[in-house]
């Protein structure tokens, strides 16, 4: 007998225009729907007319769920994963499934879709080439500050996730911690009717935060610019160090005895120095 598939099946964040089609036929076809919550997920089986049967797979049930989801994949049933919200495993149930069932050899098939995460960083405007995902931070604020302290000199830009409940004190806590003046996007109910979506510095988004309530109420993507790059001090000194002995030696002595003294790479301190020289003159 051939094994089932478990799906692992991205859900909108909110629009449920955002359901692709493959996902509504996936969701229609399987034998079983492992949801996070059976109530939210029984509200998007009836958007798409279907009545597939849904077993609830949560944080707190979840490893005990494994062994029977396994054995009814096992004996060739196909299982749909799905989360609340987005895609599942992204700050929601699923890895220890998923894992359990690879190692089980048994086939594992994405059918991706929303993330808050994606779609916050694709609207924000900050640096996308290179991303940090933290999740949420510590509920408790001194290992929220702790964390936020050890992220400080990261340059890759940052994500957070965060609730309502604690939207302006970790507002407040990065904007201490990282700076008032590190830029930021506050990314609020993305794709429903109170979408919001607003740029400024850390310091004037707790102020904008804090003088609104609305503005607390929802639900809340993160995305801060990372750290910004400083020269390294080795760069400084070498250019301090071939500057001086720009004014006593030619180019090519000059760096001859900056490679000596920093035991850095002839070719390249000789190609700094001709710069700085050219600097000097023009
Ligand atoms: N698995 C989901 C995903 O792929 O984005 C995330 C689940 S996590 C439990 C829920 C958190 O995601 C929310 O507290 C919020 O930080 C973020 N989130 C989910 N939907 C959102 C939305 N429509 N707008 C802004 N943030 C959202």
């Amino acid at each position: 007998m051939n094994s089932g598939t478990l799906f692992v099946v991205a859900t909108p964040i909110g629009n449920l225009g955002d359901l692709s089609p493959r996902a509504s036929a996936i969701i229609s076809q399987v034998a079983l729907v492992a949801a996070e919550d059976t109530r939210v997920t029984r509200r998007l089986l009836q958007h798409i007319g279907c009545d597939t049967p849904m077993l609830s797979l949560h944080d707190h049930n979840e490893n005990q769920r494994i062994a029977g989801l396994l054995a009814r994949l096992q004996a060739g049933e196909d299982v749909a994963l799905v989360s609340d919200a987005g895609t599942p495993l992204i700050s929601d149930p699923g890895y220890s499934l998923v894992r359990a069932v690879r190692q089980a050899g048994v086939k594992v098939v994405p059918v991706p879709g929303p993330s808050a995460l994606v779609t916050a960083l694709s609207v924000a405007g900050l640096p996308t080439d290179r991303f940090v995902f933290e999740g949420f931070l510590s509920a408790k604020p001194a290992a929220r500050r702790t964390r936020l302290t050890e992220l400080a000199p990261e340059t890759r830009t940052l994500v957070f996730y965060e609730s309502p409940h604690r939207i302006l004190a970790t507002l407040a806590d990065l904007r201490d911690v990282l700076g008032s003046e590190r830029e930021a996007v506050v990314a609020r109910e993305l794709t429903k009717t109170f979408e919001t979506l607003h740029g400024d510095t850390l310091g004037a988004l707790y102020e904008w935060a804090a003088a609104d309530s609305n503005q607390q109420r929802g639900e809340f993507v993160l995305v801060v610019a990372g750290a910004s790059e400083e020269p390294s001090a080795s760069k400084i000194d070498e250019d301090h160090l071939l500057q001086v002995l720009l004014k006593e030696l030619p180019v090519k002595q000059a760096a001859g005895l900056a490679a000596q003294i920093t035991r850095g790479k002839r070719n390249a301190l000789y190609a700094r120095a001709l710069e700085l020289q050219k600097d000097k003159s023009d």
